[in-house]
């Protein structure tokens, strides 16, 4: 008999590793109590339709990403329903916003929740079809302030520090306004215009977007596309002087409390109902799928549910990308430094220093002796720390010339000072 194994994109998360999970979802929870949010659970199947309307039809994630089923009759008294095991979080949110009647309290409604997500995607590092989301939304009657700009800030702040006490390192955030859902129209027919002569030079998908959604246009990956979409026009000219005033309000705010970013006029992201800011947090050490969240503004999406105005801000992080980075991140701090500099004699020890601030800002790993240490110990001490070790003697400083030897081959060279961090890099 063939044994079983997980499906295809799935996967079993086991200790050690779930202890970094509990990490990452108690870093949060501590994070968002701070900021006075409450959890909310949904579940985890709900009517397709939610979907369709709260996603929008023409997304990838509508078009080909579902697990969707016909749930069949048990009785008389009932009907099928098409199903779907949710996508994304933020329809079920709203979907329950609207059901409990959260806006009759006037208050904003500030909810989390962490869970698990299914596309039906092509699976790859970072990209699987079951995945974990923590996200969070901020939703509540105009009354409430819920179209306010310093709640976008605000949710930006938050996130840069939750971020930054998961001890994620170098992240980049990049916003962007998307416009109003008047300021949308005006430009996308500036778009299509454009696109009538550029669409047949691109690739199919976007031969097909420019007919059905041309703003996914803005988000296609692929590398021959990239100098059309430069010169196509930009939102940011299209945008009214209250959408303008809005992304000003958000920046000059993130300003104020030292939170950095980057504007980019092509972020547009995947889900139809996002209005004015949007914005995504990336991580270089991620490769291809970099993305570790994404989020922005959804006035409309309430009332496209045919709920009550309820303007709202959210954002998804993927969890497993999260972990993915911290794991990266842990492997580098554990892994042995490039190299070990010895100074023979402490007369050697102020200029080894210069020489390890140099190599340290050429961004190599060095682990610095002491001129004190006899040439026994100081190989003892390399040996543990380092790939490599390098001598710096009298002779040394005089030529220009240091000793480098690899404690894993055992191979000993000689190195012109100016060559020696190249040296070092070569493995
Ligand atoms: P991508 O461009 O990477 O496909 P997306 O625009 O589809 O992202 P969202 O729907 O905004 O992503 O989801 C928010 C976050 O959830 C993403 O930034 C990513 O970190 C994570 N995410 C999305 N899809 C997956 C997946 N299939 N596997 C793992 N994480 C995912
Ligand atoms: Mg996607």
């Amino acid at each position: 008999m063939s044994t079983l194994k997980a499906v295809r994109g799935t996967r079993d998360l086991l200790p050690p590793e779930t202890e970094l999970w509990n990490f990452v979802e108690e870093t949060a929870r501590r994070v968002f109590a701070r900021y006075n949010f409450g959890e909310i659970r949904t579940p985890i199947f709900e009517d397709t339709g939610l979907f369709a309307r709260g996603v929008g039809e023409e997304t990838d994630i509508v078009s080909k990403e579902m697990y969707t089923w016909e749930d069949r009759a048990r009785a008389q008294s009932e009907k099928s329903q098409s199903l779907t095991l949710r996508p994304e979080n933020t329809a079920g949110v709203v979907r329950a916003y609207i059901e409990h009647k959260l806006g009759e309290t006037g208050l904003l409604q500030k909810l989390y929740y962490i869970g698990p997500q299914f596309r039906r995607e092509r699976p790859q590092k970072g990209r699987y079809r079951q995945f974990y989301q923590i996200g969070a939304e901020v939703i509540g009657p105009p009354s409430a302030g819920s179209e306010s700009p310093l709640r976008d800030a605000e949710v930006l702040e938050m996130l840069a520090t939750l971020l930054d006490e998961l001890g994620i390192q170098g992240w980049k955030l990049v916003i962007n306004s998307v416009g109003s859902s008047s300021d949308r129209p005006r430009y996308i027919a500036a778009l299509r215009e454009a696109l009538r002569d550029k669409a047949p030079l691109m690739c199919v998908d976007c031969q097909r977007r420019a007919e059905t959604n041309p703003l996914r246009v803005l988000d296609c990956k692929v590398p021959e596309d990239q100098p059309i979409i430069e010169t196509l026009p930009k939102i940011a000219d299209y945008l009214d002087e209250d959408s303008k005033a809005h992304f000003a309000a958000v920046c000059a705010a993130l300003d104020a409390c030292g939170v950095r970013y980057d504007v980019d006029p092509r972020l547009v992201r995947g889900l139809d109902y996002y209005t004015r800011t949007t914005f995504e947090f990336t991580h270089g050490g991620l490769g291809a799928q970099n993305a570790l969240l994404g989020g922005g503004r959804y006035d409309g999406l309430s009332e496209a549910l045919g709920g009550p105005k309820a303007p709202g801000i959210g954002f998804a992080m993927g969890e497993d990308r999260l972990i993915l980075t911290l794991q990266a991140q842990a492997a580098q701090q554990s892994a042995p430094a490039d190299a070990y500099l010895a100074p023979l004699g402490e007369a050697q020890n102020a200029a080894a220093l210069g020489l390890a601030r140099e190599l340290r800002r050429a961004g190599l790993r060095i682990e610095l002796g002491d001129g004190g240490f006899r040439l026994k110990k100081s190989f003892e001490i390399g040996n543990k720390l380092a790939r490599k070790i390098i001598l710096l003697g009298e002779d040394e400083l005089k030529s220009g010339i240091l000793t480098v030897k690899d404690f894993a081959s055992g191979e000993q060279v000689k190195v012109a000072w100016a060559e020696l961090a190249t040296a070092l890099r070569s493995r």
